[in-house]
């Protein structure tokens, strides 16, 4: 019997979510089906609770709902945990069990992808909303010597940073740059100021001196921030396709029980974005 799958959202329609799994699917030969679904915003517990009722075996869930999918789930793995939100679900007899890949796919993305050794390094930040929530536990387990979470809400960045009570972890606001400027940091930009080509206040020196500026958002052309780290002499930059990639192989493992190979998929989405 074919198992159903889907990712949940509000918006949903340009989530890639359903043709990577395809793809995966077809790799590994597992007999899967992977639907998109929108969920009233005052309907994300029902559109589950449905969706399992019906047979479906999990779900991926996307913006606005991690929070929610957390919060509504049985059981919760560490990596759930340390993020207080829930991107993978998984149905079974036990009920609701939630998980986090985003993190994990950061790291794959970086480390593997883009060859940076993570082990030791400075990494800056930006944002402290649920994407930033998910990756600072993976990071950490992944050995950066320091992490910097800097939001344009200050006390956001510093309550996200409390809750790891970590020595290499601290916070701060983007004034703060300006005074002390990290040197050779991975820049992360986890904010979704680029999903309105806003650029963010983080001053060109910072940029100059990088070692790498990483956009989570992705798209056919360098997104806002890779603009502004590149004009600022920034040596190297990705986006975040790497990483949507990396957190699906993730969900797909946590589900069928084998890690696909991403880079052929990874390269077939680049080509289907265009651009560049
Ligand atoms: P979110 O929870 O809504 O958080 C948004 C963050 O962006 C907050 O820290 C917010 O700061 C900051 N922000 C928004 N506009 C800003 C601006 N103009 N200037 C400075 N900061 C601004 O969103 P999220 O779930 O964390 O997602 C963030 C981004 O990551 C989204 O674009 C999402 O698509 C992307 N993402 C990509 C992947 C991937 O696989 N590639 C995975 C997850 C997320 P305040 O706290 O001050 O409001």
């Amino acid at each position: 019997m074919t198992d159903r799958y889907a990712v949940v959202g509000n918006p949903i329609g340009h989530s890639r979510s359903p043709a990577i799994h395809a793809r995966f699917a077809a790799q590994t030969g597992h007999d899967i089906r992977y639907e998109a679904l929108l969920a009233p915003l005052d309907g994300f517990e029902q559109t589950v609770r449905e969706f399992a009722a019906a047979g479906g075996r999990g779900l991926n869930v996307t913006v606005p709902f991690k929070e929610r999918a957390y919060a509504l789930a049985d059981s919760r793995s560490p990596r759930a945990e340390a993020a207080g939100a829930a991107n993978t679900l998984v149905f079974d007899a036990a009920g609701i069990h939630a998980d986090n890949t985003d993190g994990v796919g950061l790291v794959r993305d970086l480390g593997q992808r883009h060859r940076l050794p993570l082990a030791g390094a400075s990494v800056l930040l930006l944002g402290a909303g649920g994407a930033a929530s998910g990756v600072v536990g993976p990071l950490l387990a992944a050995g950066v010597g320091a992490l910097c979470i800097v939001n344009r809400t200050a006390i956001r960045a510093q309550a996200l940073a409390a809750r790891f009570a970590d020595p290499r972890v601290s916070a701060a606001g983007y004034d703060a740059l300006a005074e002390v400027p990290p040197s050779r940091a991975i820049v992360v930009n986890a904010t979704s100021a680029g999903l309105a080509d806003a650029a963010l206040p983080v001053p060109a020196g910072v940029l100059r001196s990088a070692r790498f500026a990483y956009d989570m958002v992705y798209g056919a052309q360098p997104t806002a921030f890779l603009r502004q780290a590149a004009a600022a002499g920034c040596p190297a930059m990705a986006d975040g396709l790497g990483m949507l990639v990396e957190q699906a192989a993730e969900s797909f493992r946590i589900w069928r029980g084998v890690l696909p190979d991403t880079e052929p998929v990874y390269q077939a989405l680049r080509e289907a974005l265009g651009g560049r």
